[in-house]
């Protein structure tokens, strides 16, 4: 099978491994979607963006970004055209699958001290057991202040997890179905079991003393106390390192490639753009993973509030001009693509799978049983992306989710097309998605990359 490798061979499979080496940092800092948000707000200003607020006006080529609540940003590069001629638009999402701590959280029993948890998205629960997994996030306290956690990511960190049963005594759970194996409410993470001693003869034993230890550990070197886990969120993830898979070190393998691996390379590619005609734009979005919904999924309201305070900073802003800028507008939403696994086959339909190392993949629909709840995105619009890509000698692959009635899935896609711009899936295929870690190709890494340059350069 012919692969973009092929085509790098001897003169490109350099820039491909370098490009990669740039993810893997960005994926070992950015577990959450506020590490994502911080990751690429860091990145945007070392290319030059400052913050929308600083601008008195707006003008051809000034590099702006907007956050909304630590959980979701957009950047934008002024175009020379009016804004009203629409932009060119790419959007991927930063929250992935994970496990979430419960409001209250906290418990011990049989002298071991755990988490209860609520996981988040859609996850084979028995992948998420008997791994090293670490603690992120953040604990937001009365008087205002907020603690930022990450546990598990540094080479002398402890991690934590949730315990699986041994297999010798496992007769009646390998009886259930799979999506049974694991209960979902059994997802407690085991994280201390030392109990705290009574300091004087005196002093009452604690009725939960591996807790009450965990709580003064937490108390010394955090400075939270038990009621301020209502007010966190913090989730449990996997604790390992992005690697390169393979023993030729041709593919990633990571937590959260859904959808962090779309959201580097877009972010990449606008920060690598300069002087568009369209302005060029890039969302990164939290929720995709629950539904979009909520303020800082792709559903709020912001990203149109956004587009309305850049008119005003250019001094045009009305209604009319507002909906122009979006209906005229272009978009990729990119998210990752069921790359084609051999060892699954028949979940898919050859002709119309995605590869791993045949490049950016475009999904014209994806949805469920009769394509519902999907996008569709209009020939004329995909006939314009195939000349971009062509234009750029980008290679690209265009595939189905899987075969017809297998299952399906969504993006944030139908949001913006619900604003009435062109948008088309677009994005990278990975193996093991929702796993706890996904494989992708560099190659397509790379090739993502540079379609999303193109598109912001050359789409009109
Ligand atoms: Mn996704
Ligand atoms: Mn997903």
């Amino acid at each position: 099978m012919e692969t973009v490798w092929t085509k790098y061979a001897g003169h490109k499979v350099d820039e491909v491994m370098q490009f990669s080496e740039g993810y893997k940092s960005f994926m070992n800092a950015s577990k959450t979607e506020r590490e994502c948000v911080e990751s690429a707000v860091s990145l945007a200003k070392q290319h030059g963006f400052k913050e929308l607020s600083s601008f008195k006006t707006l003008k051809a080529n000034d590099k702006v970004y907007v956050v909304n609540r630590g959980k979701n940003v957009c950047l934008f590069i002024v175009g020379k055209k009016p804004l009203e001629e629409g932009m060119n638009i790419l959007g991927a999402h930063i929250d992935s699958p994970r496990i979430d701590l419960k409001p209250i959280p906290l418990y011990e029993s049989d002298g071991l001290c755990l988490f209860d948890t609520h996981y988040y998205g859609g996850i084979k629960k028995y992948q998420w057991v008997a791994q090293p997994m670490s603690l992120h996030g953040v604990v937001c306290k009365k008087d205002g202040t907020k603690v930022t956690v990450a546990i598990g990511e540094q080479d002398d960190d402890p991690v934590i997890g949730i315990s699986d049963l041994l297999i010798h005594l496992a007769g009646d759970q390998m009886k259930k179905s799979g999506s049974n194996v694991v209960e979902g409410e059994d997802l407690n993470a085991i994280i201390g079991s030392i109990p705290k001693k009574a300091k004087k003869d005196k002093e009452k034993e604690e009725k939960d003393p591996v807790k009450a230890n965990i709580l003064a550990i937490l108390k010394k070197e955090y400075g939270i106390e038990e009621d301020d886990f209502l007010s966190a969120e913090l989730s449990i993830v996997p604790s390992g390192k992005a690697r390169d898979f393979g023993l030729d070190r041709s593919m990633v393998m990571a937590y959260g490639h859904d959808d962090r691996i779309c959201a580097y390379t877009s972010l990449m590619a606008i920060l690598d753009c300069d002087n568009p005609d369209y302005t060029s734009c890039c969302i990164l979005v939290d929720k995709e993973e629950v539904g979009s919904q909520g303020n800082t999924g792709m559903e709020s309201r912001f990203f149109e509030n956004t587009i309305a305070e850049m008119l005003a900073l250019g001094g045009e802003y009305n209604d009319l001009k507002l909906r122009h800028a979006l209906s005229n507008s272009r978009m990729l939403s990119s998210d990752v693509s069921a790359g084609y696994d051999p060892n699954y086959a028949g979940a898919f339909e050859a002709k119309n799978a995605a590869y791993l190392g045949r490049g950016l993949c475009f999904n014209k629909y994806t949805g469920a049983r009769g394509k519902s709840g999907c996008n569709d995105a209009n020939a004329e619009f995909v006939a314009k992306i195939r000349k971009v890509m062509d234009k750029n000698d980008v290679a690209f692959q265009l595939a189905e989710l899987g075969k017809v009635d297998q299952g399906g899935g969504g993006t944030i896609a139908y949001i913006l097309a619900n604003l009435n711009m062109d948008v088309i899936d677009a994005g990278i295929a990975v193996l093991n998605m929702h796993s706890c870690y996904e494989i992708a190709s560099k190659v397509d890494i790379y090739e993502a990359y540079r379609g999303y340059m193109s598109f912001l350069k050359d789409m009109q």
